[in-house]
């Protein structure tokens, strides 16, 4: 039924018609491609999340400093008396468990940056330039990364795209359902590779979103004898930047051209948290 004010509005032009239907074709035809190519099995989504379980590797920091717990699942109905028709359960771990995102104020510098829950959500869709280091990183885990070798990343390919997830590849996931492997600790603490401070200087003053990495912080194993001490956390964190952690299938991304999705849950005022991560690939 007409509503008795629509006698009074102006006559639409056929000129207003043929605008808003082509600005709605346009607006659709980004998404109904992306739904198109993967009907037509012409885009993948590649998982590059962790599985969480309680044998998730995470961070042991030494002495005196605190820890977060692992993940653990609390049954609180299992089809039994408690919930004859249903399973759920309590979980209990910390926000940086397994693959995680690290928001701002996870670091002394980015304290006055985003909390996870306020990130906004653009900022999580990027994007992905993947730097294969894997080869490095296996004959040395201490490898760096160095301005040099981002230096010679752009005269190769251009700069760095605005918004764009900096993939840190080193195929340390295949380590990933080992906790003593996947920190490789001696008397010296972990030797996993990493970043140096000049280069996570030189991130923080690019255009990327963040920085990801397999590892299980996007700091190097030995990052705390560095000046300033856990550069990534200090730089990144500190210029509003993020961090991903403990990715794993990163072989199966192109070195550009691929699209990458972080969903940490919006905790209120939250470091941090476990995320969701995939990508978007050309088949
Ligand atoms: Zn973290």
């Amino acid at each position: 039924m007409r509503s008795p004010s629509s006698a009074y509005r102006p006559a639409t032009t056929a000129c207003d018609v043929t605008t808003l239907t082509l600005r709605k074709v346009a607006a659709m035809t980004a998404v109904d491609a992306l739904l198109a190519g993967l009907a037509a099995g012409e885009v993948e989504i590649v998982d590059l999340t962790a599985p969480l379980s309680p044998e998730t590797p995470i961070l042991q920091l030494p002495a005196p400093f605190a820890n977060t717990i692992p993940l653990s699942l609390e049954v609180v109905s299992d089809f039994d008396d408690a919930g004859p028709a249903w399973g759920w359960n309590n979980i209990h771990t910390g926000e940086h468990t397994g693959t995680h995102l690290d928001a701002p104020v996870h670091w002394a510098t980015g304290r006055d940056g985003y909390s996870v829950d306020a990130i906004p959500p653009q900022r999580l869709i990027g994007p992905a330039v993947v730097l294969d280091f894997t080869a490095e990183a296996t004959q040395n885990p201490d490898f760096l990364l160095e301005p040099e070798h981002l230096e010679k990343h752009v005269a190769n390919n251009g700069p760095l795209p605005d918004g764009a997830w900096l993939v840190f590849r080193t195929g340390w996931s295949r380590f990933n359902k080992d906790a003593a492997a996947f920190a490789n600790a001696d008397q010296d603490g972990p030797h996993t590779p990493g970043v140096s401070a000049a280069a996570a200087q030189w991130l923080s003053q690019s255009a990327i979103t963040g920085f990801a990495v397999e590892t299980v912080g996007v700091d190097a194993g030995q990052a705390g004898g560095m000046e300033p001490p856990f550069p990534v956390h200090h730089f990144l964190l500190g210029a509003n930047k993020f961090g991903l952690t403990q990715l794993q299938n990163l072989d199966r991304l192109p070195a550009t051209g691929a699209v990458i999705v972080a969903a940490p849950l919006p905790i209120v005022g939250g470091t941090g948290s476990p995320a969701r991560v995939l990508a978007i690939v050309p088949a």
